[in-house]
């Protein structure tokens, strides 16, 4: 991958957004671009998951239509990319191996950003190697307005100390947007303009997503 323009010298920031996308929609993008600027990510790279460990028996959309929307909503921005590294396992993914994966490949000093909903991390004490997952990266847990805060700190005080400053909460308004939101509205045929990039929105109707 080609330095991005806006690198500084020194080891790259690079951010991990992990996520169903079950559809992706703006609050995703506004995140990662809120987080990009915030932490001086050089890339977010989208890690649609393959099949989520903790949603085997729910009805998830096929690993391959959520890439793909993802890869829709990503084009125009040249510090985006979209990995496969999730979508292509047949077995559950766990995002310890994902890191694992990237930071065997980066520039030894690089510095990885796990981002993801402040929900998903209330449960990272199940989380498979937490611990060395929490060594590896910096969690950025983002949360939607209102969102109870004590929860978190609930949870990230079981964690060590050093552990503990691992992970850091970004509030983003926009997040009001929720992908079980898109779902429901498309079901009821309800318009989901503006909630996601058009490209993903007509994508969705092509292909009957979310229909009942
Ligand atoms: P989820 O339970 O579907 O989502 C929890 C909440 O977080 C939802 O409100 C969701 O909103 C939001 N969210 C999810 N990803 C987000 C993102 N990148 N940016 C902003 N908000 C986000 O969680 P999930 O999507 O399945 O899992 C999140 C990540 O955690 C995935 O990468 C998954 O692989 C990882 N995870 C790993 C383990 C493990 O290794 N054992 C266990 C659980 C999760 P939307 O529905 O609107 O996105």
């Amino acid at each position: 991958m080609p330095l991005p323009p806006n690198h500084k010298p020194g080891p790259l920031n690079i951010g991990l957004m992990g996520g169903t996308f079950d559809p992706i929609h703006m609050g995703h993008l506004v995140t990662a671009e809120e987080a990009r600027q915030q932490f001086l990510l050089d890339y977010v790279i989208f890690i649609p998951a393959g099949l989520p460990p903790h949603k085997e028996k729910k009805q998830v959309t096929p690993a391959e239509h959520r890439y793909l929307m993802t890869t829709l909503a990503v084009m125009s921005n040249p510090s985006f990319v979209v990995s496969r590294v999730e979508v292509d396992k047949e077995e559950p993914s766990y995002t310890i191996d994902t890191l694992r994966y990237f930071s065997t490949r980066c520039a030894p000093g690089t510095n990885l950003f796990f981002i993801t909903g402040a929900d998903a991390i209330l449960d990272i004490l199940t989380w498979k190697d937490y611990a060395d997952l929490l060594r590896l990266c910096t969690f950025i847990a983002v949360s939607r307005p209102e969102y109870p805060l004590n929860k978190l700190g609930e949870i990230t005080g079981k964690l060590s100390p050093e552990l503990r400053t691992k992970i850091h909460l970004l509030e983003i308004p926009a997040l009001a947007i929720s992908s079980t939101f898109i779902r429901k509205r498309a079901a009821l045929g309800k318009t989901i303009k503006y909630l996601t990039p058009e490209p993903v929105e007509q994508y969705i109707k092509k292909h009957g997503l979310y229909k009942k």
